[in-house]
């Protein structure tokens, strides 16, 4: 029987052990200054095209302009998520929107560091988890990196939604697929999927996919003992959406259902990049960090685990999965 060790080529070097941000214990500087912004992207349509309020647009238009290339989650032609890099504007619609499913980082590493080596401007987008594993492998830090996270949720397993889609599907490769779709209205936002003329729209919670991860069914283990919440977010800008009590006391101008995004930055280079955007690519608020961010408490802690199920995994592979779907996706 073939070890894990020779599976992955392990020679027990425990050089892995220095470079993982968990194991190496590593700890980063406590930051002083949290800066918070309300914000949105002044094109519309890009607005619209967005989760938030379409700051990562802005971000990533900035770099792309400056000859710089852009790294964050899109799907592959058969709507794997992917990390993936994009130089230029037509490809950058790819990675617009939060796809709610990890995200495969492939040789992304590797990639990033071969670019950052040359002098390339490079901007990482990607879960708190990714961009500390980012800055955990690069061993030191680069003038022309930008990183950029999220707050987090958590992320769904790839297989449930592999089997989601194709269960959805019939097996038909979709033409599109969008988690969180505005035409409805971002807070009535809804879950779309486009396939063969077909579309398949419903509002986020009556999908049984969307609804297992808001409920935290299907969530990869790790993210309910989270390790890279608070203090432990390592990016130069946080982005989230901005909404209720101190939406409605500090940016009741960005209030209008379209989405609004919470900034937060973290150092000087992600505090100038936001502010130098201001006026030509985004509209901004100063609003202070700490009322912003008791409205997300995700960015402070962890998804509770109780609500997920013990046999999940061994369901996933026993349970012909429309029975899956029906018993942990039901619909209340
Ligand atoms: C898994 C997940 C959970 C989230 N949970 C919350 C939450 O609980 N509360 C909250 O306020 N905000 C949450 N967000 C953030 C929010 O949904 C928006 O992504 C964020 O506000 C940026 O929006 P935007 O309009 O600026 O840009 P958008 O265009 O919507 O953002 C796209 C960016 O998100 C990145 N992205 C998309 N999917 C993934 C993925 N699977 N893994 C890594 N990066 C990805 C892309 O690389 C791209 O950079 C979550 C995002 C993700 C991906």
């Amino acid at each position: 029987m073939i070890t894990i060790a020779e599976k992955y080529k392990c020679n027990g070097c425990t050089a892995c052990h220095n470079i993982c941000p968990i194991l190496s214990k590593k700890t980063y500087p406590q930051i002083q200054s949290l800066k918070a912004f309300a914000a949105i992207n002044n094109d519309e349509k890009i607005r619209l095209q967005s989760t938030s309020g379409g700051v990562f647009s802005a971000l990533a238009e900035y770099v792309l302009n400056q000859g710089g290339v852009v790294f964050g989650a899109g799907f592959d032609q058969n709507f794997v998520v992917r990390h993936m890099a994009c130089e230029n504007l037509q490809d950058l619609a790819g990675l617009r929107m939060s796809k709610y499913v990890q995200s495969d980082l492939g040789n992304t590493f590797n990639h990033v560091k071969k670019l950052l080596q040359e002098g390339r401007l490079v901007y990482f987008s990607g879960t708190p988890c990714q961009v500390a594993g980012l800055k955990s492998f690069l061993l030191r830090d680069y003038d022309n990196l930008i990183t950029q996270d999220v707050i987090c949720h958590g992320v769904p397993s790839p297989l449930v939604w592999a089997k989601y889609l194709a269960y959805k599907t019939n097996g038909i490769r979709p033409a599109n697929v969008f988690f969180r779709d505005k035409t409805t209205g971002w807070r009535n936002s809804s879950f779309k999927i486009e396939c063969n003329e077909n579309t398949y729209q419903t509002k986020r919670l009556g999908d049984p996919f969307m609804k297992m991860f808001a409920f935290n069914k299907i969530l990869r283990p790790s993210c309910h003992k989270c390790h890279f919440k608070g203090d432990g977010h390592v990016a130069d800008i946080t982005l989230a959406d901005f909404w209720g009590k101190a939406m409605k006391q500090y940016a009741q101008q960005f209030d209008d259902n379209k989405g609004c995004s919470l900034v937060i930055s973290r150092t000087q280079k992600g505090e100038k990049l936001i502010t130098n955007l201001a006026k030509q690519k985004i509209s901004y608020i100063c609003v202070p960090a700490a009322k912003a961010l008791k409205g997300n408490p995700m960015y402070f802690k962890s998804t509770f685990a109780f609500l997920r199920p013990k046999n999940l995994g061994k369901h996933l592979s026993t349970l012909p999965f429309e029975k899956f779907i029906k018993k942990y996706g039901k619909l209340i």
